[in-house]
């Protein structure tokens, strides 16, 4: 069977259902598929219990396909980020800075969304948007491209025809992989533990990144879950050792992380599964190939600092949309996708190698090591105009 599409998403995780969203919103006929039925119930065995803290041009650009007003009511204000070096003898909080967001805004950092949650509402927005067809329980199976189309080929025998393919299948992509596309990765033998937790300190719309060894440990705030403050939790160490928390009995668990969390929020109770990622950097050699565009973790994976990762696949996506829009009778010509590629591909492999940096500092356990990301953190932070300029960077507005 033959069918004809504008956009073919291949992937329906969070970056392929905004760009299904965003595509869709500007008039573009969309396929998405994704052979991953998706898990919308927090509870049910698979969830995703990350969260993703969308910063400010991230939530415009939801605003502006239409999943915003779904959401708004589920997230938590980023509004302070701090950073806690605990890399002393002991795990107790030796430097604590702050960065508010109303240094640079009238607008909080971020808002903070469980991913579960992030699918059910943007799988709804998709349903009341005629010109995109979801299909679940569909994956691609190879890609043929000509200098005017691409050919996709579905599982089930389907043959999609396409002006452009965006690939968001993820970190292993099997479009970039179809289309010869290497790419660099880094691994850290580290692994992150993510999950939810109540609390009896409010967390106050703070986000609290605590440094020790083996990685951070960050709290993001959540909405209140059963009448208490919540947090979701990433908590990145070596992964034999993320391994044997993650095997811990709740009780001896619980007691490990608040002593991890520096007791700052009082003691942490699990309130949801532990669920574990391994953690790596990767990057692309390019972003384009043929009528395919590479974006989100298909382009680029980031240790889970900062919020970065799926800031900047959406990062990918304005930019896209952008060129789309200038020009939608070229969509996936050769000249958009090489503008695509020129706009993205160096800022990319900026902050890949910046984050990266950040995550090698985290994991120091020599003691001298630690005492100067102590004293560099102290320097860095002393100087206004530098911790505004890394606000800004960390944005993604600079
Ligand atoms: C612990 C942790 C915490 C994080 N926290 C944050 C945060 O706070 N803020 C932030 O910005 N980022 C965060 N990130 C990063 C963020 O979660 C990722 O960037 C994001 O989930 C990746 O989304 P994606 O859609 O690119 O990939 P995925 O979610 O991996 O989606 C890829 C999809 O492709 C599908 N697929 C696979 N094969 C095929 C095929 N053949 N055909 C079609 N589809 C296919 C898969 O089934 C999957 O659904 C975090 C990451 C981790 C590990």
């Amino acid at each position: 069977m033959a069918e004809t599409c504008d956009i073919l998403i291949s992937g329906g995780g969070i970056a392929g259902l905004t760009a299904a969203a965003a595509f869709a919103s500007k008039g573009f006929s969309v396929i998405c598929a994704d052979p991953a039925p998706p898990v919308t119930e927090r509870d049910a065995e698979g969830s995703d219990l990350r969260t993703t803290a969308f910063l400010q041009p991230a939530q415009a650009l939801l605003e502006r396909c239409g999943i915003w007003a779904r959401l708004a009511d589920h997230a938590a204000p980023l509004q302070i980020m701090r950073i806690v070096d605990a890399g002393g003898a002991r795990p107790e909080p030796r430097v604590v800075k702050d960065f508010n967001a109303a240094d640079i805004s009238d607008q909080p950092f971020g808002w903070n969304l469980p991913n579960w949650l992030l699918r059910r509402e943007m799988i709804a927005r998709l349903a009341e948007l005629p010109n995109v067809d979801l299909r679940f329980g569909t994956g691609t199976t190879g890609l043929f491209t000509r200098t005017d189309e691409a050919r996709v080929g579905l599982s089930g025998g389907t043959q999609v025809t396409a002006k452009l393919v965006v690939a968001c299948d993820g970190r292993n992509s099997p479009m970039r992989e179809a289309a010869g596309i290497p790419v660099k990765t880094t691994r850290y033998g580290q692994k992150a533990l993510a999950f939810a937790v109540t609390h009896p300190v409010p967390h106050d719309n703070v986000s609290t990144e605590i440094h020790r060894s083996g990685g951070p440990f960050t709290l993001v705030p959540l909405p209140e879950y059963q009448g208490q403050p919540s947090s979701a939790i990433v908590w990145m160490e070596r992964g034999p050792r993320a391994q044997d928390l993650l095997n811990l009995a709740p009780a001896a668990f619980e007691a490990a992380m608040t002593e991890r969390s520096c007791g700052l929020f009082g003691d942490l109770k699990l309130a949801s599964r532990r669920t574990i990622w391994p953690i790596i950097s990767q990057s692309a050699e390019r972003l384009n190939g043929e009528r395919l565009a590479l974006m989100a973790e298909a382009a680029h994976v980031v240790p889970p600092i900062g919020a970065q990762g799926l800031n900047m696949s959406l990062g990918d996506l304005r930019s896209l949309l952008e060129l789309a829009e200038a020009r939608p009778e070229s969509l996936g010509d050769a000249q958009m996708l090489a503008a695509y590629h020129k706009a993205r591909h160096n800022e990319i492999l900026l902050r890949v190698k910046g984050i990266d940096l950040l995550n090698r500092t985290s994991m120091l356990a020599p003691r001298p090591l630690r005492d100067l990301r102590a004293f560099g953190l102290n320097a860095l932070y002393s100087l206004a105009p530098v911790r505004k300029t890394l606000m800004q960077m960390g944005l993604g507005v600079k």
